[in-house]
């Protein structure tokens, strides 16, 4: 096992932000994992930070502890009943080569959720949703290293408290575990959810007329790689903040200012808003300064031009949040991971 010195986490985040972390090291199995907290120098180190695929990461500061950076790697079907299998894949397989995976054998339940960034032990963090799906509507089980008392934990569907980009990784148990593997449980007959943004008409282009999930996860390709910035081709992290949720009450004194505000009806009876036409009204789509900016087609979506620091972008979200609030009365809340330790480097 290799520890890094300094190292720089530039390629390691999606934002493309240059800091360091004091030490960085990986770790491919549960074995080296254990290794590594009983190594005497490495366990003094108070900050630890599991690093998947770096794709909700904002780097503030450089990182002052110990990055892991998660490699564990499988994917095997461990049963199978006569409507469900049960595939279990390492934390450190990627989430869109599993999803292709999945389609491959028509194990149905992945597909909208295809070309999501990131790894597989990050998408039960915070319950990864796209095109009417969410993680928790496949979710069986996982595995998960306590960092503390080094033990090996199960958590089925309900202890994962899921919610809207939320879980109890997120918050009570906030960098307390490790995510070693994650269980899905796929339809042998795959249900199809087409209702969902633009999935029909996509489908429709494609002249598709017999339906499976091999198409549905194409159409949800086309349809992301026109809509999203390419991380690869300008840093970012996808959605920067959360839709907010407000109740029905609110929503009609807001409906009676803004005319064109959209709501989507909840089963609670509260009312969701698109954070991204909030943040369109305050003017921001497109905005610029410096090297942070904040999306020319996508106002949701904070980007890095080049050469932004981790603090312009949080300082920017932090404007953004400022007249939101001041315009619509409604504080949005982040969905980023912000990372704000501070290390001096020498
Ligand atoms: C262009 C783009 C589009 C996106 N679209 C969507 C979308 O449609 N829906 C959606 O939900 N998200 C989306 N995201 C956000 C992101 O892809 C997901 O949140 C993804 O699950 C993050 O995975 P990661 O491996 O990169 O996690 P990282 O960024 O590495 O980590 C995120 C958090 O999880 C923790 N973590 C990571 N792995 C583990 C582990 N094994 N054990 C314990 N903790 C861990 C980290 O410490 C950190 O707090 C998008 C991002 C981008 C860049």
């Amino acid at each position: 096992m290799e520890i890094k010195q300094n190292f720089s986490l530039k390629k390691y985040n999606t934002f493309g932000i240059d800091v360091l972390a004091k030490q960085f090291t990986e770790f491919n199995s549960t074995e080296q994992l254990e290794n590594i907290f009983n190594n005497c120098k490495l366990k003094t180190t108070n900050h630890k930070l599991i690093l998947g695929g770096g794709s909700n990461i904002l780097f503030t500061k450089n990182f002052d502890g110990l990055v892991l950076k998660n490699e564990i790697k499988g994917i095997e079907t461990i049963h199978e009943d006569e409507k469900y299998v049960y595939v279990k894949a390492g934390a450190g397989e990627n989430w869109h080569q599993f999803v292709m995976h999945c389609i491959k054998y028509n194990f149905g339940g992945v597909e909208n959720l295809s070309l999501i960034p990131g790894n597989v032990g990050a998408s039960p963090m915070q319950n990864i949703g796209a095109y009417g799906l969410e993680i928790k509507d496949v979710f069986h089980s996982l595995e998960a290293f306590h960092l503390a008392e080094k033990k090996i934990k199960t958590f089925t569907l309900n202890d994962c408290e899921f919610g809207y980009r939320e879980s109890i990784f997120k918050k009570k148990y906030k960098n307390e575990f490790a995510i070693l593997d994650v269980t899905y449980r796929l339809n042998k007959n795959p249900q199809f959810n087409i209702q969902y943004g633009a999935i029909k008409e996509e489908l429709e282009n494609m002249n598709i007329t017999e339906l499976n999930i091999q198409a549905i996860s194409q159409a949800v390709i086309n349809i992301r790689s026109r809509k999203l910035p390419d991380p690869k081709v300008i840093g970012n992290a996808g959605s920067f903040f959360k839709n907010p949720e407000i109740t029905n009450d609110e929503f009609v004194v807001l409906k009676n200012k803004f005319e064109d505000i959209f709501g989507y009806q909840l089963d609670n009876g509260n009312v969701k808003l698109a954070a991204g036409w909030l943040i369109e009204q305050c003017g921001w789509k497109g905005y610029r300064k410096v090297d942070a900016g904040c999306h020319a087609n996508q106002a949701l979506v904070l980007v890095n031009y080049g050469n932004a620091s981790g603090k312009e972008i949080y300082d920017l979200s932090e404007e953004i949040l400022q007249s939101v609030n001041e315009k619509f009365s409604i504080k949005l809340e982040r969905e980023v991971n912000i990372l704000y330790y501070c290390y001096a480097a020498k």
